[in-house]
């Protein structure tokens, strides 16, 4: 049937015989277009569709080609004669120009999809809703301001040009007017006539027959202009989306009911994703009905409701898709004209019949609820691109959206989709037009309809007293609540712009005000809680649901005080009717007397403890609020009589804002334990940053405004009532009562109420940060939370933000203060920046800042304590400086001077005087002594003001007289009772108040300098007792020199005691310590506490200034000459980790081994390809050039026992197994594959390597045989020429290559069947024993173990198979592990240009040793025929001898792994059939030498022919004479002679040029060969190597005993080596290479680098916007995933894109890295910004981006949307990270890190 698609004849012919324009002009002449046009539709729609549908049970293979079918027929039968019809002509021809001529749009209105960077302007947007695409952006002057970053969800649009939506800069250079804006011209009139008036007609015919379509619900019937033509009886069977069943469910109901394959049943459910339905079966209605059935059965288990299935005739599908193609097709003619568009607008929001809510548009948005994604979808963007982009339409489609708003909203309330796809979202399209808001405030009284249906919404849950009561949590109420806060947002938007002009806008306003007045009502006082006393409470009662609604309401109930405040009138009278509302729900109870101190008053005799009481007070709150705003406006002091209180008293005004706050501090004072968890909950959002402003900050300014109005004294007397420690006060009786019949807790609980009360009465009088109140603007407002955050500790940019509170744009105003009070300290490669308070802004800290939780309070006091100390300040935290107040405030300062206050005082500094009282605490005292020095700096400073004269303010002299209202027992008054000051003396001299000594000093010199002032101006009356003291300030001096003394004796003595216990600890344990010392050093650069010793090196000889690392004359431990008998000295011993003992390390000990990690790596591959994924597939023993992948060693360098290691991983192994079932995804290792962590660091690893010491060059046991005498002779130390004399290299191949062809013959016959005979020996075969042999050493049972433990990790990772200890490969990944190892170690000192000598950290070091000391070792598992297989081929390569065995050339091979195979494998050819014999140190460093030059010289051919030199260069006119110019001379030679043999055109390169080219080339494998030969035989690295000069090269080559002019070995070794240079040069390869037929690596091979990153973010967003899923056709990718390491860009997190790795699904980025890194994955997720790691197939962890923003941090999940820009340091940190190979070991700690959390399902990212 799908063939069918392709090529059925009937529909081929039916294109063929079909002309678009003649349908059309037909048409034109037709008087009924309207049934014209249907009868078309009827004709060719269901054959359109039907053609298509019927292939839906092959989706996969035809679904490419019918979309193109698809699209060609539509366009052809149906879309074009549409075109022709509108044109008239060539619709091309004319749409094209149509939208040449006419002007661009203002708006841009770029829709956004999902992805897509978007930009606000943070300074200049109207509301962060304001955004520009990123065209837009970079051409317009917001680029310099200070902006925001998002990535959208999808929809909106860009904003750019709307002039309503920017307060600068609306438009961008591309779209600035370029005509006149006076004239508003008709676009219409701009068209010619008759193509509008067509336009008009198809328009109407089109978007009819769309929307009768899509809101059509019959599903076998059709609107009545069309027919079922097709009589086929064809039926759908259509399932939709939902928003219940998981993806998976409806993939496994697809296969069961449709009986499809998995991946059709995965597209289908993608489709009903994206689409919101899909025909899942095609047949007669039978089949369909049968599918139906299946699938709600098997989808409707447990309580779910089934999926939506549909049965539909197929033409009825059929017409309903193309109705959405159509309004596509509307959407993109319209766009080429305003003219059309117009016409659009006005077509699709023409009236109907009956109503205007049945115009095309308005039907479709009325019954948007019941349409399914798809349909949605289109039709919203018709109305993005239409209604939404024309001034004059938004205008009437905003009245028609207004007036309809109650029911879009109910039904949304109904509907399962997401809002994204509801038109209810369209609604900050509309409302963030402010004058458009406005408008619609005004005639549809819009703002009361959101309110009431607001409200309405919540009517039900009501309780008797039509307050709310919310129910418990539930699923269904939290839906219900979430789709509610729309309305609220709505809301939101609607207010976010003060209007300029009221007018009509007053009464509206005002008739929303009292609605929200209705809502509050019920709020007020809602949920009230009663103390429980004898029982816990049974059941926490519900609160979440009212403060979440309070935090909701919040941000309105502020921009509704703003909109009062800028109109008078409505000001007045909105205070009015709040004042009414608040009066209706007022308690009033019985009354009672209250008399203290001669003042007396009338208060309701409400008890908080006892009484219910509601946290919940927004009526309240909003009268403070604009309370405030009547003084800060200035209404208050114009018209005075404006204001009524009306019935409301100042005292009932503050009556339920007070009951809050003391049940507040009875919280805090432990009253309300029995409440739980709820009560506290409510207490911390109460003054959490979040609610705090329209809940405690409000109830605060309620009582500054109530003690405004009030007698101080009775404020006081009020205050002391609620919080229920009246009694206290009036008398001196509370102290003594306490011991008989007052609770022990009662007084603990008096104690702290009594705190809070004077830190109530501190905030009253102190707090003035409100503009209205004190004299602060609002930036004076965020400065003060800035300094007193910052007092805290330093904090970043972000810290701050969350720490202050936002305003509705979501902007603190950080940015503008914080320069002013705090110095920016930028960050390192980790961490933040932070913000650093000046010292200069210390003296603004207060102590008991409102804010202030209790930990931070105690906090900022440590931290400004040791500021203070720091600066030699002392510790006195004085009341900083208040702003003066506004007059309606000013009498708020004679709290302080109140008697009532001067009683309490008076009475607590009494208490102090005995300190076994119980009554008072030191934060009491603290609070007392805080609110005396307020009093005296507001004295002080009125003083200073206005002169004695006028200053009223007498508080000293108050605190001289006797305090008031004492009545003690014994009836005493008067002259008995002491003064405040007189107490504040005595207390100077009691001990135990030390810690406030200073504070109390600091008041009594306030209260000097004060009678100072007063007595400078004459009116100090005398003092009652003042004797000549020493003066506060010396007191002061004396004291401190006193106390400094003291502390000097203290240390002393301390410092003397540590001393004395050091020695003696010293003493005990001399051992120990010396080891500790030892690991302190050794540790120091790594902080591994134990390492591998280093290599000891021997200086015995004189030459170690120059060591030499091979050869007959190497230097080192086992140099000749001294080796023999100096062996013994390096008893090497180390210390297990596990059992903390000693061992020495030897073969034949047991074995110590090292932690270690193998890992497959393509940090050097030069291209990588598949063979990472199979490295099986390339020759291992002869590496590829471009080392595709190589296998990677790292070790963290802890050493344990064998048999303890193999114990302990036992053990995990155990435990994992019992673990597995339940939290297997916790563990950040995979035991199955041998991972394990380190058991001391944590580090991953996978095996471990055994511990040997450079057993090549050891010389233990040696015995000569054979010709031992000549042996003796070459012991003499002779200088490396004359060895060279005595054995040639000639002689060393000619005898090698007689072995080893010997050797060949051997083996071959050996593996032929009848091979039995004994072959015969050929001549020489034996000249190899000449120069000593011995029999191999013999290895302890568990180093046998543990080398073959080693050797099969190397095979089993490297080659990603299964362990096989036989296999002929495993030495081969040994030698290609070594190799690797050094090459990766190498590059990376050479990229970041370190020296060889001292940049190993100790755990590279440990590794390497170790490595190189196994390596020889592992031999001796191996059987020797496989060592002897695998030397004569290398040997065969390295001689290009084609006659033994198939080989590369030497172009396609990478040498130091030849170097290295075949050093450590040369002993094996000492050997013969079963007798094992090993050369002698001798010997072997004879091979040594000649291999590393027979491989140089190679690699230098490999070089010369690969190389390219820069022709335009400059000749060096070096003399001729120096000896550089000889070498410069012989290479341009051997150049030369070499481009010969190759055939290789002659390039004239300069012979200079040359030189530095070869030892730029030649460096890296020299010092890969140093490393090399260094750890395996102990030589010294020469000293000199610590540079990293031109001089290194010399160095190398005398320690790799090569000469400095390396041409000279060609000359040196000339006859052997001319014969090979002709095969290095003449092979079949080297002259493919020539011809360009091959890739080959140029040397100095460089290291791969991760992808060049844009410094600006948001053109990565950009970037990855654009990419679409590449297996589910256009569909937006939401995880758009870029490769670090190559740059492409993956699908991540994609149902479509997962491949099969190993017969697992994956998802695209495990399966990419399984290729790119070899199972190592480096990733930018970048819509999050978040850098993924990846290891295997199921690890992974998040690493910070190396994007930050200007204040330093990185924005993970881009939640703060600050501009972004790469930081290079942490981006090379990471690739670092890449190139030491550490990324499985950072992803292995993050992982053990957050085994908390729950863990991500990396295997599908
Ligand atoms: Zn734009
Ligand atoms: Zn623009
Ligand atoms: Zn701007
Ligand atoms: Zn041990
Ligand atoms: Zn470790
Ligand atoms: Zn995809
Ligand atoms: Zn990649």
């Amino acid at each position: 049937m799908a063939a069918a698609l392709f090529l059925m004849p009937d529909e081929v012919n039916r294109c063929v015989d079909f002309s678009a324009k003649d349908v059309a002009a037909a048409w034109t002449d037709e008087p009924d277009l309207c049934s014209a046009i249907s009868n078309h539709f009827s004709k060719y729609v269901p054959c359109v569709s039907n053609a298509l549908s019927t292939s839906s049970t092959a989706p996969t293979a035809a679904s490419i080609g019918k979309s193109k079918n698809e699209e060609f027929l539509y366009q052809h039968l149906l879309l074009e004669p549409l075109g022709w019809f509108l044109c008239a002509e060539d619709p091309e021809t004319v749409l094209s120009h149509l939208s040449q001529s006419s002007q661009p749009p203002q708006l841009c209105g770029h829709v956004f999809h999902m992805g897509e960077p978007t930009y606000s302007c943070r300074e200049c947007a109207v509301d962060p809703t304001c955004v520009l695409c990123m065209d837009c952006f970079q051409q317009s002057i917001h680029k310099t301001h200070r902006y925001r970053m998002n990535t959208s969800s999808g929809g909106g649009f860009c904003d750019c040009g709307d002039v309503e939506a920017w307060k600068h800069g609306p438009y961008c250079q591309q779209h600035r007017p370029h005509s006149d804006p006076g004239l508003p011209l008709d676009p219409v009139s701009l068209l010619p006539s008759d193509l509008a008036c067509r336009a008009r007609e198809l328009f109407s015919i089109c978007l009819c027959y769309a929307s009768d379509l899509l809101t059509w619900e019959g599903v076998d019937s059709l609107p009545a202009k069309l027919r079922i033509l097709s009589c086929s009886g064809t039926y759908c069977c259509m399932l939709f989306n939902d928003e219940v069943h998981t993806y998976d469910q409806v993939i496994y109901t697809l296969q069961k009911a449709v009986n499809c394959t998995q991946k059709e049943a995965v597209t289908f459910a993608t489709n009903v994703d994206r689409d919101g339905r899909k025909t899942v079966r095609v047949g007669d209605s039978k089949q369909c009905e049968q599918a139906k059935n299946i699938i709600e059965r098997h989808t409707s288990r447990g309580n779910h409701k089934p999926l939506k299935v549909c049965v539909m005739h197929s033409a009825v599908v059929a017409h309903q898709a193309f109705a959405m193609r159509l309004l596509a097709w509307l959407g993109q003619v319209i766009s080429n004209s305003e003219g059309l568009r117009r016409i659009l607008c006005q077509e699709g929001l023409r009236p109907g019949h009956d109503s205007e809510n049945a115009s095309p548009l308005g039907r479709l948005m009325l019954c948007d609820s019941h349409l399914w994604k798809g349909a949605r979808n289109v039709y919203h963007q018709l109305l993005m691109s239409s209604v939404l982009m024309d001034m004059e339409y938004k205008r009437n489609f905003g009245m028609l959206f207004a007036k309809n708003y109650v029911r879009l909203q109910k039904d949304f309330m109904e509907d399962d989709h997401e809002r994204s796809v509801s038109v209810t979202a369209l609604s900050v399209q509309l409302f963030t037009v402010p004058t458009l808001a406005q408008e619609l405030m005004t005639t549809q009284n819009l703002l009361k309809t959101i309110l009431l249906l607001f409200y309405d919404q919540l009517k039900d849950q009501r309780d008797r007293n039509g307050h709310f009561q919310f129910e418990r949590y539930s699923d269904s109420q939290d839906f219900h609540f979430r789709r509610m806060q729309n309305i609220l947002s709505d809301l939101k938007f609607l207010l976010k712009c003060r209007p300029m002009e009221w007018n009509d806008l007053r009464q509206c306003f005002l008739d929303g005000f009292e609605s929200l007045l209705e809502l509050l009502k019920a709020i007020q006082g809602m949920e009230p809680i009663t103390r429980q006393v004898s029982h816990h409470l049974e059941v926490e009662p519900e609160w979440e649901t009212a403060v979440s609604l309070q935090m909701q309401l919040s941000p309105i109930l502020t921009m509704v005080q703003d909109w009062c405040a800028s109109d008078e009138l409505v000001l007045v009278e909105a205070y009015r009717r709040s004042l009414a509302a608040l009066s209706s729900c007022q308690d009033e109870g019985p009354m009672e007397q209250l008399i203290l101190c001669g003042h007396s008053m009338e208060a309701g005799q409400y008890i908080v403890s006892q009484r219910p009481v509601s946290i919940h007070l927004p009526l309240s709150r909003l009268i403070a609020g604009l309370h405030v705003l009547l003084s800060k406006t200035g209404v208050a002091y114009q018209s005075p009589t404006l204001i009524p209180l009306g019935d409301m008293s100042p005292p009932s005004l503050i009556e339920q804002p007070l009951r809050c706050l003391a049940l507040v501090a009875q919280e805090r004072a432990g009253m309300w334990r029995r409440n739980g968890f709820s009560l506290v909950n409510q207490v911390y959002y109460y003054q959490n940053v979040r609610c705090r402003r329209e809940m405690f900050d409000k109830d605060i300014m309620m009582l500054q405004v109530g003690a405004s109005m009030m007698d101080p004294n009775h404020f006081i007397m009020l205050l002391l009532k609620r919080f229920e420690v009246f009694p206290m006060f009036g008398s001196l009786d509370y102290p003594r009562n306490i011991g008989s019949d007052i609770a022990k807790d009662a007084v603990q609980h008096n104690a702290t109420l009594l705190e809070e009360l004077l830190h109530l009465i501190i905030m009253v009088v102190g707090e003035r940060y409100v503009p209205g109140l004190g004299q602060v603007t609002g930036e004076d407002v965020v400065r003060r939370e800035v300094i007193h955050q910052l007092s805290i500790k330093p904090m970043a940019h972000s810290e701050l933000v969350k720490a202050l509170p936002e305003d509705e744009n979501h902007e603190t105003g950080l940015e503008a203060v914080v320069e002013s009070v705090a110095t920016f300290r930028k960050p390192g490669v980790t961490g933040k920046g932070v913000y650093v308070l000046k010292s200069e802004c210390m003296k603004n800290f207060n102590i008991l800042f409102y804010h202030y939780a209790r930990t931070e309070q105690s906090k900022a006091e440590e931290s400004q304590r040791k500021g203070k100390k720091q600066n030699g300040e002392v510790v006195v935290f004085p009341p900083p400086e208040m702003p003066p107040l506004l007059p309606m405030f000013a009498s708020l300062e004679n709290v302080l001077q109140a008697d009532v206050l001067n009683c309490v005082l008076g009475t607590i500094l009494h208490w102090v005087q005995d300190p076994r009282c119980q009554a008072w605490t030191e934060a009491m005292l603290q609070k007392v002594l805080h609110l005396v020095m307020m009093a005296l700096q507001v004295e002080k400073q009125q003083l200073e003001v206005a002169g004695e004269t006028e200053s009223n303010f007498t508080f000293s002299l108050k605190a001289l007289r006797p305090v008031s209202g004492w009545q003690s027992a014994a009836g005493s008054r008067g002259t008995s009772s002491p003064s405040m000051f007189t107490l504040l003396e005595r207390l100077q001299n009691v001990t135990q108040l030390d810690a406030h000594k200073d504070c109390i000093t600091w008041t009594l010199q306030l209260f000097e300098t004060i009678q100072q002032l007063r007595r400078k101006s004459g009116h100090f009356p005398s003092m009652v007792e003042q004797q000549p003291k020493e003066s506060p300030r010396e007191r002061d001096k004396t004291e401190c020199k006193r106390k400094a003394e003291m502390a000097r004796l203290r240390r002393e003595k301390i410092m003397a005691q540590m001393s004395a216990m050091q020695r003696h600890f010293i003493a005990e344990n001399r051992e120990l310590f010396k080891q500790t010392v030892g690991e302190m050093e050794s540790s120091a650069e790594e902080g591994s506490s134990s390492g591998l010793a280093p290599v000891e090196v021997s200086s015995g000889s004189g030459e170690d200034a120059c060591p030499v690392a091979i050869g007959p004359c190497r230097s080192g431990p086992g140099a000749l000459g001294t080796g023999v008998t100096e062996r013994g000295n390096g008893r090497r011993v180390m210390c297990c980790i596990l059992c903390q003992e000693e061992q020495e390390t030897s073969p034949t000990a047991t074995a110590m081994v090292l932690a270690a990690f193998v890992q497959r790596s393509t940090v050097m591959a030069g291209t990588r390809a598949r063979a990472a994924l199979d490295p099986g597939a390339f020759d291992q023993l002869l590496m590829p050039a471009d080392v595709p992948c190589g296998t990677h060693t790292t070790s963290c360098g802890h050493v344990m026992h064998a048999h303890c290691w193999q114990s302990f991983f036992e053990a995990v192994q155990a435990k994992e197994q019992r673990r597995q079932h339940r939290l297997r995804a916790h563990t950040s290792y995979d035991i199955d594959n041998g991972e394990f962590l380190c058991p001391l660091c944590q580090c991953i690893s996978n095996t471990v390597i055994p511990i040997l010491f450079c057993s090549h060059g050891d010389v233990g046991s040696w015995q000569l045989s054979f010709c031992s005498e000549e042996a003796q002779m070459f012991r003499q130390k002779l200088p490396l020429e004359s060895w060279l004399e005595k054995l040639p290299m000639a002689t060393w191949l000619e005898n090698l290559t007689c072995r080893v062809s010997g050797l060949h013959v051997m083996l071959q016959r050996a593996t032929e069947p009848g091979g039995l005979s004994i072959v015969e020996v050929p001549q020489g075969f034996r000249n190899i024993h000449n120069f000593g042999i011995m029999t191999p050493l013999r290895y302890s049972e568990s180093m046998q173990a543990m080398l073959a433990t080693f050797g099969t990790a190397a095979f089993h990772v490297g080659l990603k198979t299964h362990p096989n200890e036989q296999d002929p490969r495993v030495p081969v990944m040994v030698w290609n592990t070594c190799s690797f190892t050094i090459q990766a170690v190498e590059s990376l000192l050479h990229e970041e240009q370190k020296p060889l000598l001292g940049s190993l950290t100790r755990r590279q070091e440990s590794c390497l040793q170790a490595l190189m000391g196994f390596a020889p070792a592992h031999q001796n598992t191996v059987p020797l025929h496989v060592q002897q297989a695998h030397f004569i081929r290398l040997f065969a390569f390295l001689t290009q001898d084609r006659k033994i065995e198939a080989i590369p050339s030497i172009l396609q091979v990478d040498l130091f792994h030849v170097l290295v195979s075949s050093v450590i494998c040369c002993p094996a050819v000492y050997s013969e059939k079963c007798r094992s014999l090993r050369p002698t140190p001798l010997s072997s460093s004879i091979d040594d030498l000649y291999l590393l030059h027979l491989v140089t010289m190679a690699h230098i051919i490999q070089i010369l022919l690969t190389c390219e030199t820069d022709e335009s260069m400059e000749l060096d006119s070096t003399s001729d004479a120096c000896p550089e110019h000889e070498e410069q001379e012989s290479i341009f030679r051997l150049h030369q002679h070499c481009m010969q043999l190759a055939n290789r055109p002659n390039t004239t390169s300069c012979p200079w040029q040359l030189r530095q080219m070869l030892r730029a080339a030649v460096l890296p494998f020299l010092r890969c060969a140093a490393l090399f030969f260094h750890f395996l035989l102990g030589a010294p690295l020469p000293s000199g190597l610590q540079g990293t000069g031109p001089e290194q090269f010399d160095l190398l080559c005398h320690y790799l005993s090569l000469p400095t002019n390396l041409t000279m070995l060609f000359d040196t070794y000339r006859e052997t080596v001319d014969p090979l240079l002709h095969r290095w040069c003449n092979a079949e390869a080297v002259r493919s290479f020539q011809q360009g037929q091959m890739v080959v690596i140029r040397y100095p091979r460089k290291m791969n680098k991760m992808v060049h990153l844009p410094q600006d973010y948001s053109s990565l967003i950009n970037k990855a916007s654009r990419f679409r899923c590449p297996h589910s056709d256009g569909e937006d990718n939401r995880t758009p995933t870029l490769c670090l390491v190559c740059g492409t860009i993956l699908c991540s997190q994609c149902y479509s894109c997962q491949a099969e790795l190993d017969g697992e699904d994956v998802g695209a980025c495990i399966a990419h890295s399984a290729i790119c890194g070899a199972g190592i994955g480096i990733f930018l997720r970048v819509r999050e910004c978040q850098t993924l790691l990846l290891c295997g197939k199921n690890k992974g962890c998040f690493y910070p981006p190396p994007y930050l923003d200007e204040y330093g941090e990185t924005d993970q999940l881009l939640r703060r949307g600050n501009p972004l820009l790469l930081c290079l340091e942490r981006y090379h940190k990471l690739q670092r990270l890449w190139h030491l190979h550490a990324i499985p070991e950072e992803i292995a700690h993050a992982q053990e890190a957050n085994q908390s959390f729950t863990t991500n399902d990396w295997q599908h990212l």
